[in-house]
């Protein structure tokens, strides 16, 4: 199974701790959406994102440590600078939080 985290651009993984504001934006038509925003406790940088509801499960936010594998942990310390793709990625998630926002306006007017 397959298990959504939410992650700074710089690879940390976001957990409860690092939520400044969590809501959920109910739509009438189409799934409703989680909104975080938070602030990454490696690099401090705030983010945002919206989560599907139908993908949101509290447990995204709980900080397991055995959930992440030793492998992966390892390759996370690895990752030192932010790659140009990540960077392009980071950017696609705001602009689609930014058409979101645009979207869910129309729907409350
Ligand atoms: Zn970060």
């Amino acid at each position: 199974m397959k298990t959504t985290t939410i992650r700074c651009h710089c690879g940390q993984r976001i957990v409860a701790k690092d939520v400044l504001q969590r809501s959920w934006y109910v739509r009438v038509f189409g799934p409703s959406f989680m909104y975080l925003k938070f602030r990454c406790s490696r690099c401090k940088r705030l983010g945002e994102k919206f989560i599907e509801q139908d993908k949101w499960d509290d447990s995204i936010l709980r900080d397991i440590p055995s959930e992440m594998s030793l492998e992966e942990k390892k390759r996370f310390d690895q990752m030192g600078k932010i790659g140009v793709e990540e960077e392009i990625e980071f950017h696609f998630q705001m602009e689609d939080a930014e058409a979101l926002k645009g979207l869910i306006k129309e729907f409350e007017r």
